[in-house]
Formats: C-alpha cells, structure tokens, sequence
C-alpha cells in the first residue's frame, strides 16, 4: 500500500487523482447542465477547496462568478464545532444562484453557519457542492447539498487540499489516517 508521513500521522492511499479527477468531470457536466444560462456564483470555503474548486471550475463552461470565504473549525483531527470566520461574503448575493464548494462535509456545523449567512442575503437559489462527505458523522440535515463527489467512512483523510495541522493539502491524492 501506498503510505506516507504528514507531521506525526502515517496515512495510506485512499483516492488516486486520477480518479478523483473523473469524478469531477461527471460533477460539472451535471452544472453545466443545471446552470445553463443562469450565471450562478460559485463560492469556494478556503482552505480545504482550493484544489477542488480550481479542477472544477476549469471543467464547468457556463458562464459564472468565483468568488472565495475563509473558515475555519478544525484543530488536529476533530472538529472543534466553534467556527472562527477569517474573511466573509464579498459580494451582494441578493436574487443570485449560489454554489458553496466544500472540500469535506463532516457534522455539517460548517455548512450551517455559511449557509445561514447566504441564505440572509435571500438570493434566488442555494445548493452545495462537495468533494467528500462523511454521511456517518452529519449531525445536521443540509437540504442543500446537491452534489457530492464521494460518500466516505468517518476517517480523517489529508491531502488535495485537505489538511493535517496545515501540512498535505499539496497532495494530489487523497490519504486517510492509518495509525
Ligand atoms: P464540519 O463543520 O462539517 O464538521 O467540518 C467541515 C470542515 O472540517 C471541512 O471543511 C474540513 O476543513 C474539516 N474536516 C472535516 N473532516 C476532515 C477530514 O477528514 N480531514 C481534514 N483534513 N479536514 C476535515
Ligand atoms: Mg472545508
Ligand atoms: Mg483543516
């Protein structure tokens, strides 16, 4: 098996890039579909999204906004449920079609506070995109959350993007926790 350090942890592969990659084709293929003609503003959760956001982006052909958010909630591997906002929304989202990219939905604490910070602003639809979800440890419903790349099995995964105590997230691939 594929196995690599990051800071004190070993981790083994878990999702190759490859794949990850085809997946986000089938994603965007799917908004270009949904979104066609309706200009929505994607807006990616830094840092987890960053890698995320710029693969799919590069493969959805409508004509759309980018924009970024910073939060932050995670400290080593659990979830600490207190979100610490670095910057918000910048923009006016008032009658627009938004897409919040995640990297990772977990308890869904997150996705709760932005979402009820977007949805404020009444614009005229909200969904979200995310590369993985944990569905074992949601603990909060998110209508919301229309595209997911890939269920997985409530274990702490590194890489494209992700992070362990800030190190991996320039990982092509994604790793989970192996000791
Ligand atoms: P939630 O608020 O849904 O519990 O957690 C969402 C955030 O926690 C994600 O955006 C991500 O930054 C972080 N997170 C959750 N699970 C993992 C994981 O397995 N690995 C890493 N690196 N971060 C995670
Ligand atoms: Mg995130
Ligand atoms: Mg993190």
């Amino acid at each position: 098996m594929h196995k690599i350090q990051v800071a004190d942890r070993a981790f083994g592969i878990f999702l190759e890039n490859e794949n990850i990659n085809k997946r986000i084709s089938l994603i965007s293929i799917q908004l270009n579909v949904d979104y066609e003609d309706r200009c929505p503003l994607f807006i990616g959760v830094l840092n987890g999204s960053f890698m995320f956001m710029s693969d799919l982006l590069k493969e959805v052909s409508i004509s759309c906004e980018v924009a970024f958010i910073k939060v932050s909630s995670y400290e080593g591997t659990e979830s600490t449920g207190a979100i610490k906002e670095t910057f918000g929304l910048p923009q006016d989202l008032h009658n627009r079609d938004i897409i919040i990219v995640e990297d990772i939905v977990d308890t869904g604490f997150t996705l709760e506070h932005i979402l009820a910070q977007v949805h404020a602003q009444k614009p005229a639809s909200v969904k979200v995109c995310s590369l993985l979800l944990k569905p074992e440890s949601l603990k909060k419903e998110i209508p919301e959350l229309e595209y997911v790349g890939f269920e997985i099995p409530n274990e702490f995964v590194v890489g494209y993007g992700l992070d362990y105590n800030g190190l991996g997230r320039n990982l092509k691939d994604i790793y989970r926790v192996i000791d």
